[in-house]
Parts: structure tokens; C-alpha cells; sequence
């Protein structure tokens, strides 16, 4: 009876690469600053700064 049954290690988990070549964003239409929507997304593109100051203005009108 043997009782060096151990789990192999674990793989080391591969840290993601922190490349800047990312998918191309669609730059703010205030601030021009990149956001989280793809260069290809239709319609007004704000940056999350830019998106919180408007629903603010939003949510105070009227
Ligand atoms: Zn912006």
C-alpha cells in the first residue's frame, strides 16, 4: 500500500499579457477620450465619465 499518492501541481496560471494592441474603441464624442464601445458601434459613444454626467443631467431635468 503505497501512500505517496499526491495531486500533480498545478499549472502556474498564465498571467494575461498586457497588450496595448487591443480592439479598436470608439472615441468619445465630448472629450474624444477611447471608450468601452468598439469603433464599430453605432450611435453616440460617451466615455464612462462622460456617460455618468449625462445621465446625471438626465435624471435632474424636469
Ligand atoms: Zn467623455
Amino acid at each position: 500500500m503505497s501512500d505517496d499518492y499526491c495531486a500533480a501541481p498545478a499549472a502556474p496560471t498564465p498571467a494575461p499579457d498586457p497588450t496595448d494592441a487591443g480592439p479598436p474603441f470608439a472615441e468619445c464624442v465630448l472629450c474624444r477620450k477611447p471608450t468601452e464601445y468598439p469603433e464599430s458601434y453605432k450611435g453616440i459613444t460617451l466615455c464612462p465619465v462622460c456617460e455618468w454626467q449625462e445621465a446625471q443631467r438626465t435624471a435632474c431635468s424636469g
